[in-house]
């Protein structure tokens, strides 16, 4: 099984659902099975309870769970009909603990964020990646899971924890970090600016660092920086975050604002997002069937 992370830093709305969606759907072309999550961080075990004026639609799944948008995307962009274990929240995952909890089964232990939320956030991951959702009733290949909220917020840190923790649990090759950024343009100069890009990808790797372990690799490792921009990122531009940012230029991809949300997969496909992943994921090890066969 391999996974896809997507994350989102500067600013929340600049479209990290499309560009996971948009990448499972490019992964699909393969010919491999792809299934994905959605983790909402808030503590609401569902989105069915909260105002879609503030928070947007709620979309109903076949199974009657009432879930963020993004699980509406991910059905129509890959063709599969995803379950409520499909969008994690915060609600949920502490329900779930919380219940354990009362049934003894940490056997007097204390009960903590971490290892215990964290573990659960992993375990909840690892098996729903699995659970067949397209019609060939199939395991899936590849999982795409997306974060919700961006980079730095208090609700998503058990998550970063977990993440960093589970790309260990699944090995390197298994696992790739895609962080969406904004690119502004100041509306006087016209220039586009990449400092808000590199201070969100110093972050992220901050996140995962604890001094106490020095020998270790704790950073998450990114492997592509999408940058939503009004505008086609100037190739300079594009030096500069690879630079600062510790990414070779390939890894940097630009999602500029397009007039169809399904333009969004043609743009990654024309930046090379698929050379990318099938070298640092090692698709071409996975046994596919292309699915015009
Ligand atoms: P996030 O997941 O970061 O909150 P979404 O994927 O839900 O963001 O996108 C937020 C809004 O922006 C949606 O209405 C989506 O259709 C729109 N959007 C996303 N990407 C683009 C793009 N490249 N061009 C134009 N609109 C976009």
């Amino acid at each position: 099984m391999k996974y896809v992370l997507i994350l989102g830093g500067v600013i929340s709305g600049i479209g990290k659902g499309v560009i996971a969606s948009s990448t499972g759907l490019l992964l699909k072309t393969l010919g491999l099975k792809v299934t994905a999550i959605k983790i909402d961080p808030y503590i609401n075990v569902d989105a069915g309870t909260m105002n879609p004026i503030e928070h947007g639609e709620v979309f109903v799944l076949n199974d009657g769970a009432e879930v963020d948008l993004d699980l509406g995307n991910y059905e129509r962009f890959l063709d599969v009909t995803l379950t409520r274990d499909n969008n994690i929240t915060s609600g949920k995952i502490f329900q779930h603990v919380i219940e354990k909890e009362r049934r003894g089964d940490y056997l007097g232990k204390n009960v903590q964020t971490v290892p215990q939320i964290t573990d659960a956030i992993q375990n909840w991951i690892e098996r729903v990646a699995r659970i067949p959702v397209d019609k060939s009733g199939e395991i899936p290949d590849i999982c795409i899971i997306e974060l919700g909220g961006t980079i730095g917020d208090f609700e998503s840190a058990p998550y970063i924890e977990a993440l960093r923790q589970f790309q260990y649990r699944v090995g390197q090759e298994n696992f790739a970090v895609i962080q969406v950024s904004l690119v502004p343009v100041l509306g006087v100069v016209g220039e586009q600016k990449t400092k808000p890009t590199q201070a969100t990808i110093r972050q992220l790797r901050a996140l995962g660092l604890k001094p106490d372990l020095v020998n270790m690799i704790l950073t998450l490792d990114v492997v592509g920086i999408a940058c939503r921009c009004s505008e086609e990122l100037e190739a300079r531009v594009r030096s500069k975050i690879a630079l600062y940012c510790r990414v070779e230029l390939e890894q940097v991809l630009s999602v500029q604002d397009v007039a169809s949300t399904y333009h969004v997969p043609l743009l990654l496909k024309d930046q090379g997002i698929l050379n990318y992943l099938t070298k640092r994921l090692r698709l071409d090890c996975i046994s596919i069937t292309p699915e015009w066969q």
